[in-house]
């Protein structure tokens, strides 16, 4: 088969490798119809991420079907199409069994880490894909969701809600801000009215990704770097600040920006993934009794995303910007590459 395999910091090749077979009886093997490409697999490209070693085919995300199973699965059929979720889980150890799964201990190497597809195992960006515990980590698709929008199911929607929505703990009624409105950020934006919130706010350094998430439900826009972002925002909230701040970018910065728009008794979810020390005023944020959370995506919200956009209550399919033959990955992630140029969201790429 053909796969995208990192070749080290900065290299990867469309290439030929030998396909894919079950090893483990709760294995499945996968033939990718749709994947997509993450800013995490830029972060792996140049070199952030050590785990990933040479020789690996990257990707995290995807939809196919099922062409082979172990004989401990019983959930799925040769033939079924299929989420694949970010996040492996075996089910039953202390972690899955608790609702952790992004901690599940029974992966590769027990690494403690869930997410093992393109950094600890193969990956999607292929023809075929080895999925373990495919009981636990595969999908069932509904044959009427098309496959653009659920293979925004297998990372980028349960992140946005689960870490940003479910962490902050947005209630009916909340003002909400979310910091940086690339697919993260607008996944939370679309999942913020499903726990009520009254006002969404999208403050980007991007007008075009602003004017998605409009789009995509935000009631407000705010264009981050200008001298008067803070007080745009207050005054939303008759200058009390924002119930919730969502920080969906991964910078200093923006974590800073966040616990200045919350309002005393309000909570910061830092969804973002940092590459360097941040810094916390503790000093000031303990008398504003704010809440701080932080968290790697479950995709224990999964199912219930799909229910909704099969339902079609979820517009999820508003963050696909470009699509590309599955051949043309290279294309692709020149394309994803130079987002602020080419004005990408989501690449989506096909058989
Ligand atoms: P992205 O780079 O596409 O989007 C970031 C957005 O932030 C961009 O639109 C950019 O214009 C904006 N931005 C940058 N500086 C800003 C500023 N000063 N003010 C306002 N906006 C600013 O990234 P993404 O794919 O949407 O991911 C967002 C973050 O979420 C990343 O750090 C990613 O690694 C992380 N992530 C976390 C998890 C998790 O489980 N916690 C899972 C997936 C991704
Ligand atoms: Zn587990």
């Amino acid at each position: 088969m053909k796969a995208l395999v990192y070749h080290g910091p900065g290299s990867i090749r469309w290439e030929e490798v030998p396909d894919p077979h079950v090893i483990d009886a709760t294995d499945a093997v996968v033939r990718i119809d749709t994947t997509t490409i993450c800013g995490t697999d830029l972060h792996i490209l140049k070199g952030d991420v050590p785990a990933v070693t040479e020789g690996r085919i990257l990707g995290h995300e995807g939809v196919g079907t099922v062409v082979e199973v172990g004989s401990a699965v019983r959930n799925l059929r040769v033939g079924d199409r299929a989420i694949i979720a970010c996040i492996s889980s075996c089910g039953v150890c202390t972690y899955c069994r608790s609702g952790n799964p992004s901690h599940c201990l029974a992966e590769e190497g027990a690494s403690g880490i869930g997410w093992i597809l393109g950094h600890l195992v193969d990956g999607t960006q292929a023809e075929l894909v080895r999925i373990p515990f495919a009981d636990n980590s595969l999908y069932p698709v509904p044959g009427d969701v098309p496959d653009e929008s659920a293979v925004l199911l297998s990372d980028i929607f349960p992140t946005g809600f689960e870490i940003g929505v479910q962490y902050g703990r947005v209630k009916p009624g909340d003002t909400v801000a979310v910091v940086g409105a690339g697919p993260v950020g607008l996944a939370v934006v679309a999942t913020a009215s499903l726990h009520g919130a009254a006002q969404v706010v999208a403050i980007d350094l991007d007008p075009h990704r602003l004017e998605r998430a409009t789009k995509l439900g935000a009631t407000h826009t705010v264009l981050s770097g200008t001298e008067g972002w803070l007080e745009e925002v207050l005054a939303l909230t008759d200058g009390y600040g924002v119930d919730v701040a969502v920080e969906a970018v991964g910078v200093p910065a923006t974590f800073q920006m966040c616990t200045q728009l919350v309002r005393p008794g309000g909570s910061v979810a830092n969804v973002g993934v940092h590459g360097s020390p941040v810094r916390l005023d503790l000093q000031d944020l303990w008398i504003r009794n704010i809440t701080i959370t932080t968290g790697l995506v479950n995709t224990t919200s999964l199912g219930m995303l799909l229910k909704l956009v099969a339902q079609h209550k979820l517009p999820v399919e508003q963050l696909v910007s470009h699509r590309f033959a599955l051949d043309d990955v290279m294309q692709a992630y020149a394309t994803f590459g130079d987002a602020a140029r080419t004005q990408a969201l989501k690449v989506v790429l096909s058989r």
